[in-house]
């Protein structure tokens, strides 16, 4: 398969797909994983009985009995077992473990963190697939659709590591997703908050943000937030302990085609939202820098 879809790339992105697929079956014939199960997506060894519930349901009514709108655009709810969780950070510290005695260069998750780990190169891409195939995308069609919830169709999955000698903060950013899902794994740590401002599209990626806008969320192992990739966040600095948080960028190759011909992006863009009620941003960027009398 992988074959097939190189063929039909252009030279130079051929031969840089090529090299990215050399460098995780390389991977994935030396690296001995630890916990095999991890694998294949066994729903009853990962979730929580009440998301699982939510999710066989498979209707609006039942995904909002678990999961809260924490501010707009913002969902969170109680995903991941424990015991999933640990097995989880094992592999992760497996896999380090054996970058560190093979000397084996491995790329960074993103082009902001530099500790953190691409899950899909070792192995776990069929199983995220799975999650966000089943689990995500039945989720974001309800509360994404217009950004492409219904139509995600590839990821990216990685771990993030925040503490001592590791990442301490992560600077204001959008992601490279339609819709990311970020759930901590543990362990212990003390902040870390995430925060929220506002929903832009590119166009507006740097405009004010209004004050209804400004939301911070404290991660609690176990518990997943979705938002839209769109979405501005950042996460504040993990003072002490250690924290590692996992990732899911869900794309969609259709609402990215779509949006190439699109100007107005109102139903999640804050800005294009008030451009087009005719409210002025201009006089509330000046509002808030009037001088004091
Ligand atoms: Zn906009």
């Amino acid at each position: 398969m992988t074959d097939i879809m190189l063929s039909h790339l252009p030279s130079g992105e051929r031969s840089k797909a090529q090299k990215h697929s050399d460098y995780r079956s390389k991977i994935v014939s030396n690296y001995q994983p630890l916990h095999r199960e991890l694998y294949n997506l066994v729903p009853r060894l990962c979730f929580v009985p009440s998301f699982l519930k939510a999710i066989n349901e498979n209707t609006e009514d039942s995904f909002r009995s678990i999961i809260s709108e924490a501010s707009p655009g913002v969902f969170v709810f109680d995903m991941l077992l424990p015991s999933f969780c640990e097995m989880m950070l094992a592999e992760i510290d497996n896999f380090e473990k054996w970058v560190g005695e093979t000397k084996f260069r491995i790329m960074r998750p993103n082009t902001m963190n530099k500790y953190g780990a691409v899950l899909d190169d070792f192995g776990l891409d069929t199983m995220l697939d799975k999650l966000m195939e089943c689990f995500i995308r039945p989720i974001s069609k309800v509360f994404f659709n217009d950004v492409g919830g219904a139509t995600l169709d590839s990821h990216h999955g990685f771990v993030v590591e925040y503490g001592k000698d590791r990442d301490v903060d992560l600077g204001f950013h959008v992601d490279d997703s339609e819709v990311t899902l970020n759930v901590c794994l543990g362990n212990q740590f003390v902040g870390g908050e995430l925060f929220f401002r506002g929903t832009r599209c590119e166009k507006h990626v740097n405009t004010a943000t209004k004050s209804d806008e400004i939301f911070d969320y404290c991660h609690v192992p176990g518990q997943a937030v979705l938002h839209r990739g769109r979405h501005r966040h950042g996460a504040r600095a993990t003072t002490s302990g250690h924290r590692v948080n996992m990732l899911l960028w869900c794309r969609s190759s259709s609402f990215r085609e779509l949006k190439r011909l699109q100007k107005d992006f109102s139903s999640w863009c804050g800005e294009c939202s008030c451009e087009k009620r005719g409210e002025s941003t201009d006089k509330y960027v000046k509002a808030l820098h009037a001088p004091q009398a």
